[in-house]
């Protein structure tokens, strides 16, 4: 079963790993299993370009099992990266994260953020490549 949040070094949709592992993040940890220093990507390994609605791009990852399914999952993948981004508030996972609680200042700039996000929502595909094509080395 997939996450409810993007994890790091996984494919947006599904989950799956589509970056090799060099250290994962342990139990404990509040992104315990998430990949913590991603190695090469494997090969079904997809970088999905995505134009937003107010004309910038972003870059997601998704396994070659899920892109045919990418158009009708955006929805998904976009609620799952604004619940990764929205963690990052919490003064519980800042803490377990070794990370100093937020001042109103960066509090105020984390909800604009999510705010921006949730406001400017990916409207189409603009690139697929396979990672491996990407990054040679
Ligand atoms: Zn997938």
């Amino acid at each position: 079963m997939s996450s409810d949040r993007r994890r790091d070094g996984c494919c947006a949709l599904c989950d799956a790993q589509v970056f090799e592992s060099i250290t994962t993040r342990t139990e404990g940890h509040p992104l315990a299993g998430d990949i913590a220093l991603r190695g090469k990507p494997k090969s079904d390994a997809i970088r999905v370009m995505l134009v937003l609605m107010d004309g910038s791009v972003n870059y997601q990852s998704v396994c070659e099992k899920c892109l045919p399914y990418l158009s009708n999952g955006m929805a998904k993948l976009w609620k799952k990266n604004m619940k990764r981004q929205v963690m990052g508030i919490g003064a519980e996972y800042r803490q377990q994260m070794g990370m100093s609680p937020l001042n109103d200042q960066q509090r105020e700039s984390v909800e604009v953020e999510a705010l921006r996000m949730l406001n400017n929502r990916p409207i189409g595909v603009i690139a697929v490549q396979r990672w491996r094509e990407v990054i040679k080395r």
